[in-house]
């Protein structure tokens, strides 16, 4: 009686163990596992549950601290980059704080992937309430929310290139409408192209990519006008979209729509990363107080995370 119990306990224990080994290390040929939707949708949610995260807002420190911790677990290695704004109207000092979360760091040739975390501090599109409250789950959390997922991934990422991970704050302070926006991405591309420039750099980004609004219910993401227009930028855009069209991913629209001034543009414009914006601008509750997680879908995150986990492991 000692004996058999042991030997099943055993049994068990060694099936369990490979069982272990195999859900961690797929064999050859086995389907490598898939991005989730669902799992972005429920941290989309998670972050919309801290309320509006304005740059210097306690909620977007508790935000900060939910993603340092989140990237941390999965392995990656997270600084913060902050810098201080003086507010126009009350003159007060503004914390904000990029954050960078990186990938292999000892691979010199890098991909960025950014997206703003920060919440615009009012839905000044809203027809009824434009002072209303503004949680930002299409802008601001679902291009966080494919980060967090894409996060699962980086740690066995194949091949050369390495990838930083980057949250912009302040891409929208905009209190009044002559605030300039994209704050954060512009202090990144400074410091960056200081690197660059004096010698200092220990690392190159080859390409960016900025996720922005990529949650829409009915998503369709046609090509920026900025980021085909640029000659070193159109082949990222022509490699994102040419994935999509292989995987059937048919919200990528290959044909270009709007000029958007988002953050790939000090990002090229000052840092010289050839950066591509991923961004659906036919959102209809864009900047207003219905940017809610209803009005997102899964599948639209699926989508995307979808299309760049495989873009990311075809770099060479
Ligand atoms: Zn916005």
């Amino acid at each position: 009686m000692a004996g058999r119990p042991w030997s099943v306990a055993r049994a068990i224990a060694a099936g369990l163990i490979v069982g272990v080994l195999a859900a961690a290390r797929p064999c050859r040929g086995e389907e490598p596992p898939a991005f989730s939707g669902p799992q972005a949708m429920r941290y989309l949610e998670a972050i919309c549950e801290l309320g509006p995260r304005p740059s210097g807002s306690a909620a977007m420190t508790r935000q900060r601290e939910l993603l340092a911790k989140h990237f941390r677990a999965a392995g990656g290695t997270v600084s913060g980059q902050a810098f201080q704004i003086r507010d126009r109207r009350t003159g007060a000092a503004v914390h904000m704080e990029n954050l960078i979360v990186t990938w292999h760091p000892d691979r010199r040739e890098r991909v960025l992937i950014g997206a703003h975390y920060d919440t615009r501090p009012f839905p000044d599109r809203d027809p009824v309430d434009p002072r209303g409250r503004f949680v930002g789950a299409n802008d601001g959390a679902s291009g966080v929310a494919v980060l967090m997922e894409l996060a699962r991934f980086m740690p066995a990422l194949p091949g050369p290139v390495g990838v930083d991970f980057v949250l912009f704050d302040a891409e929208e302070y905009v209190v009044a409408p002559r605030d300039p926006y994209c704050l954060g991405s512009t202090f990144f591309a400074r410091q960056y192209a200081a690197e660059q420039d004096g010698g200092r750099a220990t690392h190159r980004y080859r390409a960016g990519v900025i996720l922005d609004m990529v949650a829409d219910r009915d998503l369709e993401i046609w090509q920026e006008r900025h980021s085909i227009e640029w000659p070193d930028t159109r082949p990222v855009v022509d490699s994102i979209w040419a994935v999509a069209t292989r995987l059937g991913v048919r919200q990528f629209v290959p044909r270009p729509k709007h000029t958007v001034e988002d953050d790939h543009v000090p990002l090229r414009m000052i840092g010289r990363i050839p950066t591509c914006d991923v961004i659906d601008f036919d959102y209809p509750h864009w900047h207003t107080t219905a940017d809610t997680p209803a009005n997102c879908a899964p599948e639209s995150l699926g989508a995307v995370g979808k299309v760049m986990l495989e873009w990311l492991r075809e770099q060479r």
